[in-house]
């Protein structure tokens, strides 16, 4: 009878700790998902945060292979006529800096199957290093399962966020696909956002018809480098160009064909120039060259070079005609950039000292450089 209850009181005790051990375990669960939860939203409120493509981008491939215990993260976008990567590169998105970022002419290169009206689902499976290789083109060692997440905007594919991880479980077409398509879809959100206000922001400061950035960003422009200039004490320089006789092309050859050479003149001046020069239309036929380290008889070569680019070949007009077209440039630079005058004072005086010596261009009877005294 007592070794009957004793038994029993054994057993007891040992199913009441096995339940123990079970509920401590349940909580640790517990704790480890609301952890995993709270990073999650932490996350989730960082990509909305995000002001930026770049840092958009930046907060995915450093945030999330922490946050889901990722070996790999890259993104793919769509990006058709390569206009996302052009105006991203314009606006100075350092692309170096991320290179699990890519780029896809087409959304059929993803690798989904498309059918029509379903919009593609994740695809959760083991990796393939062919199959894989767009999505993960320096993939880590030990690479074993993937998670192909489509990011959708209004049922159309604009990219795909792909997951990759050395754990053969972690990924498999058994599992759901709820998480992934959460995240998905509010990175899709987030990107579709900013890509389009980097878009706006693009527009804003760059002139239409030449594709060159316009007056207000070359005021804005010339400010910041002025002031740059002045404390890391290095020369900039300015050059003033204008088109000679343009009005007469406009006048003989129609509006259009006016059109047609300003584009041309702005891309044989882009032609002679280095990355850290900046091209601006100030307007009409004239645009502004500042250039970054350069005093003013480096800038003078330039200056020739693109008189003598824009001089030395005919422009072919729609209508077949060939076309000579000159411009004058006038040349100042900044050599001594201390003093304490303001510097939007120092910028318009820089401009103005360019387009003098334009004037000056003008008078000896155009197609030529002058530089400031
Ligand atoms: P100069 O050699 O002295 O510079 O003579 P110019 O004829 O180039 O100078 P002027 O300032 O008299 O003429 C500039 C012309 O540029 C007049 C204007 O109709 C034309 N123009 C201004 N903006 C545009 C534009 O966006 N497209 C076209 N096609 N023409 C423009
Ligand atoms: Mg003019
Ligand atoms: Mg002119």
């Amino acid at each position: 009878m007592h070794e009957q209850q004793g038994a029993s009181v054994r057993e007891l005790m040992a199913e009441n700790a096995a339940l123990r051990r079970q509920l401590a375990s349940l909580i640790d669960q517990a704790e480890s998902n609301h952890a995993i939860m709270m990073r999650h939203q932490a996350f989730d409120l960082e990509l909305v945060g995000a002001g930026s493509f770049q840092e958009l981008v930046a907060t995915i491939f450093r945030q999330l292979p922490i946050v889901s215990s990722l070996d790999i993260v890259t993104l793919s976008l769509v990006d058709s006529g390569a206009d996302i990567f052009t105006v991203m590169h314009k606006l100075g998105v350092d692309f170096d800096s991320l290179p699990n970022l890519l780029f896809h002419e087409h959304p059929e290169e993803l690798g989904f199957d498309f059918e029509p009206g379903h919009p593609p689902r994740p695809r959760l499976v083991p990796y393939h290093p062919v199959s894989h290789a767009s999505a993960f083109p320096h993939p880590p060692a030990g690479l074993a399962s993937v998670a192909l997440v489509p990011l959708l905007r209004n049922k159309r594919l604009i990219g795909c966020l792909n997951l990759g991880s050395r754990d053969p479980s972690r990924f498999t077409p058994l599992l759901g696909t709820d998480f992934v398509e959460h995240m998905g879809s509010i990175i899709a959100i987030c990107l579709e956002n900013v890509i389009s206000n980097e878009m706006l922001k693009y527009i804003g400061l760059t002139d239409a018809l030449t594709g060159v950035y316009n007056r207000r960003y070359m005021d804005r422009r010339l400010a910041e480098e002025v002031g740059r200039a002045r404390r890391q004490g290095y020369s900039i320089a300015c050059m003033y160009i204008d088109v000679d006789h343009f009005k007469q092309v406009n006048d003989t050859h129609g509006h259009q064909a006016g059109d047609d050479v300003l584009r041309e003149v702005a891309s044989r001046i882009k032609d002679e120039l280095r990355m850290s020069d900046t091209l601006g239309r100030f307007g009409g036929e004239e645009f502004v060259v500042l250039l970054i380290d350069a005093d003013l008889e480096s800038a003078k070569l330039v200056a020739q070079r693109i008189r003598a680019g824009v001089a030395g070949q005919d422009f072919l007009l729609a209508e077949g005609e060939a076309l000579p077209v000159t411009v004058s440039i006038g040349v100042a630079a900044l050599d001594d950039a201390e003093g304490d005058d303001p510097i939007e004072d120092v910028a318009s005086a820089l401009v103005a000292q360019a387009d003098q010596a334009l004037y000056q261009a003008k008078q000896n009877g155009r197609n030529q450089v002058v530089s400031a005294a």
